[in-house]
């Protein structure tokens, strides 16, 4: 394979994230299988390109001028129930594992109905919700590294905390990855996952683009209360707006540039630092060329 034929050469990423925000990249691919990953990591090492994996664009932040090298939009769509655990494949969305669970009647994953984005994305980042995260439900993860080599790991050895993980700014891909619920009852589960989705729509700002949280929680504290208290609900910068509805949300409500929603990011973390003495650390990646 060439890397002529590898992808679509500068794709602009906008489309490709929640916030409806990002630049080109250099080469892009959408994997829909495994060998489709394998390959095109390979493919980008015999041409010494950087590889970006994206899932669901649901915690980026793509930078205007895009992402340099090889990005992998992972499309690779597998879940299986096995026992009390759901096997996936790293571009399945959290939600179709917490269906495929709650249809197998497997309880304990509906959480995972209300996180947008991809299991490799959740594995990356200890995605969580409604008091259960990542870690809690994850088992092990088979893991790729950029020549091609993997193994597994167990969820003890990923180092995971609150939204981290030791994956985190290493180059390493999650393959696939096993989650484990209890037996359980498959009605019970599909209700939950309705009350819970219901509950994330009364709350959140999900009709414009954004990218969930902006900041992550500071110890016993919550982000969004601390950006309202510091008066900053509805400040807009360019197209980026600290959302009415929620405050650690910023939403894309024209056509914000990435510039945009870093500078709102900078006024929120500059003024509850100015105002309470908390620094907020951001919950969503900045990716690419800055
Ligand atoms: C409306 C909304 C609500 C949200 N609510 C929550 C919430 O309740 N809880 C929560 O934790 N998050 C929440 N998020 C954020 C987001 O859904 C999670 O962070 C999610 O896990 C990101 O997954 P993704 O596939 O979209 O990752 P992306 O945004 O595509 O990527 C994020 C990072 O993960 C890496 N990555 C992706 N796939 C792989 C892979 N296969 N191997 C290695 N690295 C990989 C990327 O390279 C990147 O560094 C929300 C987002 C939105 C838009």
């Amino acid at each position: 394979m060439t890397v002529a034929a590898f992808g679509v050469r500068g794709e602009r990423l906008a489309p490709h994230t929640s916030l409806r925000i990002g630049g080109p990249a250099d080469y892009f691919v959408r994997v829909a299988t495994e060998r489709d990953l394998v390959d095109a990591i390979q493919v980008a090492r015999e041409h010494e390109l950087p590889v970006f994996i994206l899932g669901g664009g649901t915690n980026v932040l793509v930078a205007d001028a895009g992402i340099r090298g090889v990005v992998l939009r992972n499309s690779w769509r597998e879940a299986t129930p096995d026992g009390t655990t759901v096997m996936a494949s790293s571009g399945t969305e959290l939600a179709h594992v917490a269906a495929t669970a709650a249809k197998a009647g497997i309880e304990g994953l509906e959480w995972m109905a209300t996180v947008p984005g991809t299991v490799g994305g959740a594995v990356h980042g200890n995605a969580g919700a409604f008091g259960s995260e990542t870690a809690d439900a994850l088992v092990e993860a088979e893991l790729m590294d950029l020549n091609g080599d993997t193994w597994t790991a167990g969820v003890e050895e990923l180092g995971y905390a609150y939204r981290t993980s030791a994956l985190q700014g290493t180059p390493i891909v999650c393959v696939r990855a096993r989650f484990r619920g209890t037996a359980g009852d498959r009605a019970k589960a599909v209700q939950r996952i309705k009350e819970m989705a219901n509950e994330r729509m009364q709350k959140q700002p999900l009709a414009q683009p954004n990218t969930g949280s902006i900041f992550r929680n500071p110890p016993g504290d919550h982000a969004g209360r601390l950006i309202e208290a510091a008066g900053l609900k509805g400040r807009t910068i360019g197209g980026a707006m600290v959302s009415p509805k929620h405050a650690n949300f910023i939403v894309n409500v024209g056509d914000a540039a990435a510039s945009d929603v870093r500078a709102l990011m900078t006024v929120c973390q500059d003024e509850v630092q100015k105002q309470f003495g908390v620094t907020l650390v951001p919950e969503v990646e900045l990716v690419g060329e800055w």
